[in-house]
């Protein structure tokens, strides 16, 4: 009888023991990487994005070059995402690149970004996403201005703007 309650003492030890091993990082780790991210469902999504920015966004559309409110878009302020409204890029990185699209040569800081490699066309592209939401914003090449010589090519509908004096 002693013998089984023992060995069931081991076997419940055995399993708190792994239970906080390895349960208790990983939870940690997952909060932390979610922390103060916006995560949404695809449906809640579809509920608070235009079919226009949901198709950008979400499905990782391209709008029409030249037809977008913000690539002629000239007022000092910061440009911030339409999916969650983060600070992305400041109106004082933002040049005419003559391609249509809104264009910066820097995001207004590193982490506000991520950038994943696009296969879907015969060339390889740098897509750039919002490091909060992860919406589809636009693609970076190497063909900018100084001093980055870089070229943010971002949709317009992914933006949306905040005025210098809405700060
Ligand atoms: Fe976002």
């Amino acid at each position: 009888m002693n013998k089984i309650k023992k060995y069931y003492l081991y076997i419940i030890s055995g399993i708190l023991f792994f239970g906080i091993v390895y349960n208790t990082p990983n939870s940690n780790k997952k909060e932390e990487k979610n922390m103060n991210k916006t995560i949404k469902t695809d449906k809640e999504w579809k509920d608070c994005l235009t079919p226009e920015e949901y198709k950008i966004l979400r499905e990782k559309g391209t709008e029409m070059a030249f037809t977008g409110k913000y690539y002629k878009h000239k007022e000092e302020g910061v440009y911030i995402c339409a999916g969650c409204g983060d600070n992305l890029f400041s109106s004082k990185t933002k040049y005419d690149s003559g391609t249509g699209w809104p264009s910066f040569w820097e995001p207004i800081s590193g982490d506000k970004i991520k950038e994943e490699i696009d296969k879907s066309l015969p060339f390889v592209r740098t897509e750039i996403l919002c490091n909060n939401c992860g919406g589809h914003l636009g693609h970076v090449f190497n063909d900018g201005p100084n001093p980055t010589g870089l070229r943010y090519c971002i949709n317009s509908v992914s933006l949306d703007f905040k005025a210098e004096e809405d700060k």
